[in-house]
């Protein structure tokens, strides 16, 4: 048998942790088996659509490098595809058109509620003759759902789930717009599409058994299916598209690398032993459906920033170079004004935890220091200080070859010269070049600032300090 998967998102909203959970562990299995794993787009209702939500799932499983073998299907595509088998099963008595009106339904849900009964439809269409058209009167088309005996699966990762059909209602395959719903699309595609495994949300387990029904109903063959656990926040609570969600594109503009992100989501709710880290090649090959958990999977995005960092290291330099430049120009930095990539991914990938970080530390390259806006600037730029700077302006002026190791030694002779400590020294050189109280260490900042823009900020920070001072 040729494993087939897919990934089927509905088009109401952007990417989040739970749907890549989804498409990778549908992607992995496809994989680790050799088989194909598709995408399609459930976008039948048409309601609910959110526009750039495709956009977004698109983009979201690209930039995690999860590809699909075939696809992307659109079930609004298909329309004609499931109204053939609609009518159908409407020959066959297996669906029957409802002529009921919303009130009549709304009457009977109530009086069902009144005495204790299980809220469902109570069969008034099921024998009408539906060849004798009531005119103009518009309809639902409803599955025969089977009165009796259960409908029994074996989930991968929950074991046997059994339903009684009398539980089951007579479910809408069609809507009164003519539209087929989500569980008859599902079908239906999973069917013509050759899907054998089914990996989705838990939510879906209760929509499982009137898919089997229609299934079975259709002749088709029911695939293998495995329901995965949600994901809860620290709290316990689950996250919801409204609630602690992110955006999955959200993580690539905070500046997450996709190897890291998708190492963590591969640990939401499967284990291998006591690993943590896998890379994409490890997942492929160690991925299966017997090491996912039942229980919910918590939310942690500490670990995400460990894995994070961790691959910030871990990547080879060429890769993390282009996608540093990358990010620097989503970030609007034109890395023709600065140092080069090459040297900030040298100081700065094993100091920080995310592009993003590294990003706002090099922004000091990109921008005149604005001392007006450092609080308490006076402890560190005042008419003491102003004496070490002019010596630093004098020396670095003098500095022909722009070397790291002149400029450390520069530091050094002035620090011995006034008799102070480095840190000193270090505290009002770091305030005047970059208007920040922390950075990298000094010495490196100041050689990939360059000669030219490291003098004119020792300059603009002694004119701050004389303005201030005549201030007073
Ligand atoms: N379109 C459904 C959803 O986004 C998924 C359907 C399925 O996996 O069966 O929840
Ligand atoms: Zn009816």
């Amino acid at each position: 048998m040729i494993i087939k998967t897919r990934f089927a998102p509905s088009p109401t909203g952007n990417l989040h942790i739970g749907n890549i959970r989804t498409a990778l562990y549908s992607w992995l299995f496809a994989k680790n088996n050799l088989g194909s794993f598709i995408l399609r787009i459930e976008d039948t209702d048409i309601t609910r659509y959110k526009k750039n939500s495709i956009e977004n799932i698109i983009n979201g499983l690209k930039w995690l490098n999860i590809d699909w073998d075939e696809g992307p299907y659109f079930q609004s595509k298909r329309l004609d595809r499931y109204n053939y088998i609609i009518n159908n099963m409407i020959k066959q008595k297996l669906a029957y058109k409802c002529y009921c009106s919303k009130e009549e339904l709304e009457k009977n849900k109530i009086e069902q509620i009144l005495i204790g009964k299980k809220v469902k439809y109570n069969g008034k269409c099921r024998n009408l003759n539906n060849f004798i058209h009531k005119d103009n009167k518009s309809f639902v088309v409803r599955f025969r759902n089977p009165d009796n005996g259960i409908v029994k699966f074996n989930d991968k990762i929950r074991g046997t789930i059994i339903f009684h059909n009398n539980e089951l209602d007579d479910l809408i395959i069609k809507r009164t717009d003519g539209i087929p719903t989500y569980n008859f699309c599902v079908v239906v595609d999973d069917w013509d599409m050759g899907i054998t495994h089914i990996i989705r949300g838990e939510e879906h387990i209760n929509n499982t058994p009137r898919q089997i029904n229609i299934i079975k109903a259709i002749g088709a063959p029911i695939p293998i299916y495995a329901h995965v656990s949600m994901i809860v926040n620290k709290s316990g609570e689950k996250i919801s598209k409204r609630f602690n969600n992110m955006d999955i594109l959200q993580y690539k503009k905070s500046g997450y690398l996709p190897e890291a992100l998708l190492n963590y989501i591969v640990r939401l709710g499967w284990s291998y032993g006591n690993q943590e880290i896998f890379s994409l090649d490890d997942m492929k090959k160690l991925f299966n459906l017997k090491n996912i958990s039942k229980s919910p999977s918590i939310l942690n995005i500490n670990k995400l920033i460990w894995l994070n960092k961790y691959y910030l290291s871990k990547l080879s330099k060429t890769y993390m170079i282009n996608y540093l430049t990358d990010f620097f120009e989503k970030n609007h930095i034109n890395i023709n004004n600065g140092p080069k990539v090459n040297d900030l991914y040298n100081i700065f990938h094993d100091r920080c935890n995310t592009l993003k970080e590294i990003t706002n530390l090099c922004s000091i390259f990109y921008r005149t220091p604005d001392y007006s806006k450092v609080n308490s600037i006076d402890k560190y730029l005042n008419l003491d200080t102003k004496i070490i700077l002019n010596k630093l302006l004098k020396k670095f002026t003098l500095i022909n070859v722009w070397s790291l190791l002149i400029i450390s030694s520069s530091i050094k002779e002035i620090s011995i010269k006034l008799n102070l400590n480095f840190s000193n020294i270090a505290m009002p050189l770091r305030l005047a070049i970059t208007g920040m109280v922390n950075s990298p260490p000094i010495n490196y900042i100041i050689y990939l600032m360059g000669q030219k823009k490291v003098l004119k900020y020792i300059n603009n920070a002694i004119n701050f300090i004389s303005l201030n001072n005549i201030k007073l």
